[in-house]
């Protein structure tokens, strides 16, 4: 193989934890909609693009000749050994230096329009906020050979049978595009036995039955909606583009299709003023809708996105950690329909998570322990809570949350009980800036 021709191919960075190991493709790119005040994923220079079948088919041999080359290159196969990873490196060196000599300059693909304005998309740390740029260093909008090989050596490892089929909306597509696709992908990777996808609730509202079983003819095994709230009130301003209603139907089309539907809720979308009707009525449409997984990602809010805008207006006041607390407590006691909660972001302040009903006093239980702390007792619970969080996500703590908790550290440990409840506040404020839900 002449492995001066090999080119990259379009990876899903956005995508559900429980995709995190899944061999990926974009049957489009970034987000049609965009518009949702509290949304920072797509709004940095990448814009939505279609992609042609043909564009999509190129990726997915493109995947495929690579694939072929990792399982050549490992020695048997793969596991979660240092040794895969150096050969997968060796690998790495091999095509680059072939494509070197083929005249095939770093960034390593073959240049298409990805859908990125002024080179941004891929932007280096240093450029916007710090969040931002953590998240840059894993939004691939342009991969290159090193993230392919890395992709499906990850997803190599894991059992190589899970696939998610991206970005933001996957429903939009045609069923005929999207079988087509899948079958395509199915073909060069047999192993696959799981498909998913995100979708907005108001494109699962716009297709007929027969169009969505027709996913599911396709081998569509799951929706994941973001439906975020239940209330038309807090829909409507965070410019969600869809009602509790039809988040309803949705969900209902989709199971009749034989899809299961995953929902994603954001406690604290409501903010302080909505806040109790928001968790009322998400409750009410979760058990309307009879989604199967309800994931929790407790609200964070963004730079430069129009919920920022909003806080600075006046027109949007955030909700208090222990409101939000007090939201999922509503979650749980009213979501009256069999499903399970799930809390897999570092958004959440409490690890709330089991199946309903059953699980129901175990996790009340979690959430009334936090409650009945006093008001110091739950800043510093927050306060080791977000650290935990901060360091499963970068691996360690930052030269300047080390600076703020200097006065407080005693060997090994923290202990605030001298601090004022705002100097707590601004450090704990400080980390969640930097976290990524
Ligand atoms: S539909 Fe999803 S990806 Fe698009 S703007 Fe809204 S939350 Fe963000």
């Amino acid at each position: 193989m002449d492995l001066g021709k090999i080119e990259p191919f379009e990876i899903c960075s956005i995508r559900p934890p429980t995709e995190n190991f899944s061999l990926t493709f974009r049957l489009s790119r970034n987000c049609g909609w965009n518009r949702c005040r509290f949304c920072p994923v797509y709004k940095e220079g990448v814009k939505f693009s279609r992609r042609s079948i043909e564009e999509v088919k190129e990726d997915v041999d493109r995947a495929k000749e690579l694939d072929d080359l990792v399982i050549r290159s490992l020695p048997s196969a793969p596991s979660s050994g240092r040794g895969d990873y150096q050969e997968a490196e060796r690998l790495i060196a091999e095509i680059k230096i072939a494509r070197a000599r083929a005249g095939k300059g770093d960034p390593a693909r073959k240049k298409r329009d990805t859908g990125t304005e002024k080179g941004k998309g891929d932007a280096g740390p240093g450029e916007v906020d710090e969040r931002s740029s953590w998240f840059s260093t894993w939004f691939k909008n342009e991969p290159t050979i090193e993230d392919s090989i890395y992709h499906l050596l990850a997803w190599r490892m894991h059992g190589a049978q899970t696939c998610f089929l991206g970005d933001s909306d996957s429903l939009f597509l045609s069923p005929d595009f999207f079988a087509e696709a899948l079958s395509y992908i199915r073909d060069r990777f047999p192993t696959l036995n799981r498909f998913t996808v995100y979708g907005r609730t108001q494109s699962a509202v716009r297709k007929r039955p027969e169009e969505l079983r027709a996913f599911r003819e396709a081998g569509l095994d799951r929706i994941h909606f973001g439906i975020e709230s239940g209330n038309d009130t807090v829909l409507e301003f965070m410019r969600k583009g869809v009602t509790g209603e039809e988040h309803i139907i949705a969900c209902q089309k989709t199971r009749e299709a034989g899809i299961s539907p995953s929902v994603y809720i954001m406690p604290g979308l409501g903010g302080a003023q909505w806040s109790t009707e928001h968790a009322l009525d998400t409750a009410r449409v979760i058990t309307g809708a009879g989604a199967d997984y309800v994931r929790l990602r407790s609200l964070e809010i963004f730079p430069n996105t129009g919920l920022a805008e909003a806080v600075a207006k006046g027109e949007f006041t955030e909700a208090s950690e222990e409101q939000v607390v007090r939201e999922i407590r509503m979650l749980v006691e009213n979501i009256k329909t069999d499903t399970t909660i799930v809390s897999d972001s570092a958004s959440n302040l409490l690890d709330v998570s089991g199946k309903l009903p059953e699980d129901r006093a175990k996790m009340l239980k979690v959430i009334d322990e936090y409650l009945a702390l006093s008001p110091k007792g739950k800043l510093a619970f927050s306060l080791s809570s977000r650290l935990r969080s901060f360091m499963g996500q970068y691996g360690g703590l930052t030269q300047d949350i080390v600076a703020a908790l200097q006065p407080y550290i005693q060997g090994d440990q923290i202990n605030v009980s001298g601090a004022s409840e705002k100097e707590i506040q601004r450090i704990i404020r400080h980390i969640r800036s930097k976290l990524m839900p």
